[in-house]
């Protein structure tokens, strides 16, 4: 606990969790999600913990690099200054993209392959926080944060399940 306490944030830490509250998502959004994943098989999981596993996702550095990067797009999309026509590809969230999901599979991948089907559960049912960022109707550009966010949960579920898994 005091170890943590003193450990130094990168640059890149803190304006990834800098970008993520300020586009309207908390770790506690987040942490909702995980307990949505993880339910059936945690029924008695808490708040706090998912959020822990939450916070030490957060922590690596390809996770930083895929939501700086993920995020920035966003934000240039949403004040038209990208280049056509990757400018209405991304403010109009088309379809046949992808590449948002690409990025998310970067996070994923931090913890294996068994995210992978977390991650495109959530992406199907949009719980929570997810059904805010798909709101088209806010003027607000999402098309790379709503899979970062749901690669989150579906990775700090992943980390939360090898836990589990060794400690049982
Ligand atoms: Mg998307």
């Amino acid at each position: 606990m005091s170890i943590e306490k003193k450990r130094v944030m990168s640059m890149s830490e803190q304006t990834a969790r800098r970008w993520i509250a300020e586009r309207g998502v908390k770790v506690d959004d987040i942490a909702e999600l995980v307990l949505y994943l993880q339910k059936p098989y945690h029924p008695d999981l808490k708040l706090e913990e998912a959020a822990e596993h939450v916070e030490a996702v957060l922590r690596k550095r390809e996770v930083q690099n895929a939501i700086l990067t993920g995020i920035q797009l966003d934000m240039l999309a949403e004040k038209n200054e990208l280049a056509e026509p990757l400018q209405s590809i991304i403010k109009t969230d088309e379809g046949l993209y992808g590449l948002d999901e690409t990025i998310a599979t970067a996070i994923i991948n931090v913890y294996g392959t068994i995210g992978l089907t977390s991650y495109g559960y959530i992406d199907k049912q949009k719980p929570g926080i997810l059904q805010f960022l798909n709101d088209k109707s806010t003027g607000q550009v999402h098309t790379f944060l709503d899979d970062i966010v749901g690669a989150l949960a579906a990775a700090a579920a992943s980390r939360l399940a090898h836990r589990a898994a060794h400690t049982e």
